[in-house]
């Protein structure tokens, strides 16, 4: 597939959907892609990006960003609080917020730089012991403690278990923002995007549809 083809495929599921053209964000993940790929996406345009670790997008953005404008960073990987300085100062969003020494740190450090990205919360939808995240019945508090220290939540993000329908995981990710009057909602990836922008997604996380198979570092 192509970055045209799956703006078409976007563009027609909203509109199946009943949703505003445009309402949804496509994030390229690039996370492990030759620097080639992620130019050809880059030159057709495109500038929401995705990347899962913090030493890699610094690796490889800031020459990125020499060359082209307006270049908006994701980071949807999992956070350590030793690296969130770093991820601050480099990415726009993050998607990973998901236990409360992360959000102190983060709150601290926006205190300190005077900005902060904008964050989502990382919820467990399949409550699997092996994967990040908040618990769904944890979520309202912990959303409501990360409010109250004034960091910028804008939603919520999901990673379907892999043998799962993913719908029933959205559905449920999208009640819990609605219940805590949360807008943003990052879920949906290359198998499965269309289906979360029929449940709402903001925010989809597209890598392998738009540049390919992975290719191992
Ligand atoms: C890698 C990754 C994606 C993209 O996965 P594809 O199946 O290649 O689209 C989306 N979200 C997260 C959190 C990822 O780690």
């Amino acid at each position: 597939m192509t970055l045209q083809h799956i703006r078409e495929q976007v563009a027609k599921q909203e509109a199946a959907s009943g949703r505003a053209l445009g309402s949804t964000t496509l994030i390229a993940v690039s996370k492990v892609q030759p620097d080639a790929r992620v130019k050809a996406i880059l030159d057709q345009g495109h500038r929401v990006f995705g990347e899962n670790r913090v030493q890699e997008a610094a690796g490889k953005w800031p020459a990125f960003r020499e060359s082209f404008d307006g270049i908006a960073l994701h980071l949807i990987g999992p956070l350590q609080t030793n690296k969130a300085r770093q991820a601050m100062e480099l990415a726009q969003a993050i998607h990973t917020l998901d236990r409360p020494k992360l959000a102190a740190a983060i709150a601290r450090l926006a205190q300190e730089m005077g900005t902060c990205p904008d964050l989502f919360v990382q919820v467990n939808t399949g409550e699997e012991p092996q994967k990040a995240g908040v618990l769904p019945a944890d979520a309202d508090g912990f959303i409501k403690d990360a409010l109250a220290m004034d960091l910028p939540v804008r939603g919520l993000m999901c990673i379907p278990p892999v043998d799962e329908e993913p719908s029933l995981h959205f559905a449920l990710l999208a009640k819990i923002a609605a219940r805590n009057g949360l807008a943003g909602l990052s879920m949906g990836m290359s198998s499965d995007f269309e289906r979360a922008i029929a449940l709402g997604a903001t925010h989809i996380r597209v890598g392998s549809a738009i540049f390919g198979e992975r290719v191992p570092a």
